[in-house]
């Protein structure tokens, strides 16, 4: 008998007791080997307390995590990354029983573990080192400053259900758990079964390497029938799978009353134009062949991402089938990923080809003419350098069928998840556009064009049906990241049938997790809540001067308020020759005063940011190291020859860095004329040393 897949619940594993397994020890699903078909395990979750692991989650998950701050989340989720890369090599091995290949097996382990890296340093440099984040900038509620508004997110105070599909098992796993860790969340990872011994196996080098915090996070291998109803406010689920499972999760009580956040990553007819500019002979016709034929040939199709629709103008069409089907025989060599030289594997499972037929009968049924490939058995490179078409393993050509009629609905809707694309023509560039859009919402749509009005038409009118749009012409074609490959940068999701999400994808990812709250309150109280100063709120400017004091010394709210300095022509006249910027605003008095903002000559501005660095500084070598930007620099009051200006400098944010001997501290600059009105407003971003440094011993 074959082991069951573990689980690992409550931070233990845990396979099926034995009186749970039937009268032959087995029980639950059986999962093979995509090219042998060997058994590779046993899936069941017959005895498992769900609701538990829930708790378990909910309870000491989210405090083991709630100790952390953003930044400490982030560091971690980099020593994951580091554990995985240690450990890759045991993953690719198993991620080749599943069919992938070695670059199929790059993308799901290496591109998985990329997302780890790519949340750790945006974490680190987008959110800051505390636990909840502010969003916008302060709305003024009331003329004395006394009652602001202010938008913050803090973390959901559930467990965020991660379900995931059969095709992506590490990959998958780490996009959503990677912004869940960052926000707080605890995460459940329940894979698909057909792969879920990949997922396994990732999860164990993470529990082996020690670092996960208690109850962070759980597998759950096996079907999950009663999930929904152990879930309740504060719990998430992220979904990727067929739309048909979304729809039937989306109908559940606590999905319909609002109970749960649930989104569904779903499966996506989408598509690639190629403009008419780009015949036969120009990089962008071969740019899009290359593209085509890799979409559907990389995981054997089995991408979410993957082209499903070639639109094609009407006379370029026959040259992209030829072309499609010169490249196919020239590049894939389809067989066990074991075998030297397979450049395509099976698929996942043989349910999934069937599957596949199935959809392509249906395609066929509906106009669609094989034109490239066959559904035939193929013929297969076996482990031991054997060739056999055998029915043995998930193995399906590559197929690309033909439309005649391009309205035809079933090329629109029907998915056949496997390395299956269906050329459709056009005519007019609105023809193009309007078949897009018949996917009903996409998760990506490629252009291949090297005309921007072409690109600029189409784009903007394919964009609302699409998560995410590659313009691909001959300057990117290298460089480019390709259609099928969804980067942690940016939104992976899409609108109508693909999910209706764009929950995937830099730091709106990691909000996702979290609940945005508008806060009215005083200044006072809202920079205790938000950590952040707010102007009105207490300010300290006596005793030592800001700059002395390093980090575990330096309070927020601590300020200098500067002497004041006249404004004098002389200024302005030695600033102007001095920098070469001797715009008429500030050397011509009559055509200063034609200006509707200027009563006549003014200072520059960047004078006035200049004297008050010289206004607020404290000059000896200290604990602030560098000052590294300025942002939000606003000019609002001209100053005059004669007037007085003078700064207030307060530390707003202070954000102890993990990994260095420093920070950063923002302080909030405001230059102020002779009446009080606001001249200048600004922060100013330093890195500041965390401690004083010893004094160096005397020789
Ligand atoms: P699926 O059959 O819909 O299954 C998806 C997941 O849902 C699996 O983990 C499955 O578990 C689970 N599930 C099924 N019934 C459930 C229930 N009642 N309660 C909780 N979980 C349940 O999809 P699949 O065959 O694995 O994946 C292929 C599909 O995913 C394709 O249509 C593809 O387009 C889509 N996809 C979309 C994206 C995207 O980002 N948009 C990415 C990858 C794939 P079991 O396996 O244990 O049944």
């Amino acid at each position: 008998m074959t082991g069951h897949l573990p689980s690992f619940v409550r931070d233990a594993w845990w396979t099926p007791p034995l009186d749970a397994l039937g009268s032959d020890g087995a029980s639950g699903a059986e999962v093979r080997d995509a090219s042998t078909g060997e058994v590779v395990a046993r899936v069941s979750t017959e005895g498992l307390d769900l609701a538990g692991a829930l708790d378990h989650a909910r309870t000491v998950g989210r405090a083991s995590l709630a100790a952390l701050t953003f930044h400490q989340r982030a560091l971690l989720l980099k020593r994951f990354a580091l554990a995985l890369t240690e450990r890759k090599d045991e993953l690719y091995a198993v991620s080749a029983r599943t069919g992938a290949t070695r670059s199929d097996s790059w993308v799901d382990i290496d591109g998985g573990i990329g997302v780890l890296f790519s949340y750790s340093g945006k974490g680190r440099r987008e959110l800051p080192n505390s636990t909840v984040h502010v969003d916008g900038p302060v709305e003024p509620l009331s003329k004395d400053g006394s009652f602001l508004g202010r938008h913050v997110f803090t973390t959901l105070p559930g467990v965020a259900v991660q379900i995931n599909a059969f095709n992506f098992p590490v990959w998958g796993a780490l996009e959503k758990l990677a912004p869940a860790f960052l926000a707080g969340m605890p995460t459940v990872i329940k894979p698909a079964t057909p792969t879920g011994y990949l997922t396994e196996a990732m999860v164990r080098i993470l529990v082996d390497s020690g670092l996960l915090p208690a109850g962070s996070l759980q597998l759950v291998s096996g079907g999950v029938p009663t999930l929904f109803e152990h879930l309740r406010l504060g719990d998430l689920v992220g979904f990727t799978g067929s739309a048909s499972t979304a729809e039937a999760l989306k109908a559940h009580p606590v999905v319909q009353t609002g109970v749960v956040r649930f989104t569904a990553e779903t499966d996506s007819i989408n598509a690639s134009v190629l403009g008419t500019d780009a015949v036969e002979g120009t990089p962008e016709f071969d740019a899009y062949v290359r593209q085509l034929v890799t979409e559907m040939t990389t995981k054997a199709g089995q991408k979410c991402t993957a082209i499903r629709r070639a639109i094609v103008p009407a006379a370029t069409a026959d040259a992209v089938v030829e072309a499609v089907r010169a490249r196919i025989a020239e590049k894939t060599v389809l067989g066990d990923p074991r075998a030297e030289g397979v450049t395509m594997g099976p698929l996942a499972s043989t349910g999934q080809r069937d599957e596949v037929l199935r959809q392509v009968r249906a395609l066929e049924e509906a106009g669609g003419r094989i034109v490239v490939g066959s559904t035939a058995a193929p013929e297969v490179r076996r482990a031991d350098g054997s060739v056999d078409s055998t029915a043995v393993g998930a193995f399906l050509s590559p197929v690309l069928l033909r439309f005649d009629d391009a309205d035809v609905d079933a090329a629109h809707t029907v998915e056949a998840f496997g390395p299956v694309a269906s050329l459709l023509t056009y005519d007019t560039t609105g023809e193009a556009a309007a078949l897009v859009g018949r996917g009903g919402g996409s998760l990506v749509t490629s252009i291949a064009t090297h005309d921007p009005v072409q690109a600029v038409e189409l784009a903007t009118r394919i964009a609302p049906f699409n998560g995410r749009m590659l313009l691909l012409d001959r300057d990117d074609a290298r460089s480019s990241t390709g259609h099928g490959s969804p980067l942690p940068n940016l939104v992976h999701g899409g609108p109508g049938r693909a999910g209706g999400g764009e929950e995937l994808g830099g730091i709106r990812a990691v909000l996702h997790h979290m609940q945005r709250t508008a806060v009215q309150g005083s200044p006072e109280m809202l920079t205790a809540l938000t950590g952040v100063w707010h102007p009105g709120a207490t300010a300290r400017s006596e005793g030592r001067h800001p700059f002395r004091k390093p980090l575990d010394e330096l309070r927020i709210g601590d300020q200098v308020v500067s002497a004041s300095r006249e404004v004098t022509l002389d200024d302005i006249e030695t600033f102007a020759r001095f920098t070469g910027d001797t715009f008429y605003a500030h050397m011509d008095e009559e055509a200063a005063a034609a200006n509707p903002f200027f009563p006549g000559r003014v200072a520059h501005g960047y004078l006035l940011v200049s004297w008050a660095a010289g206004l607020f500084v404290d000059p000896e070598p200290g604990p602030v190291l560098a000052n590294y930007g300025l942002e939000n620099l606003r000019f609002v009051t001209p100053v005059s020859p004669g007037d007085e200006i003078r700064v207030e400098l307060t530390a707003k944010q202070i954000t102890p860095r993990e990994t260095d001997e420093y920070g950063e501290v923002r302080w909030d600059a405001v230059i102020r004329n002779q009446d009080d009105e606001t001249v200048a407003t600004y922060d100013v971003l330093t890195l500041v040393r965390k401690q004083h440094q010893a004094e160096p011993v005397p020789a």
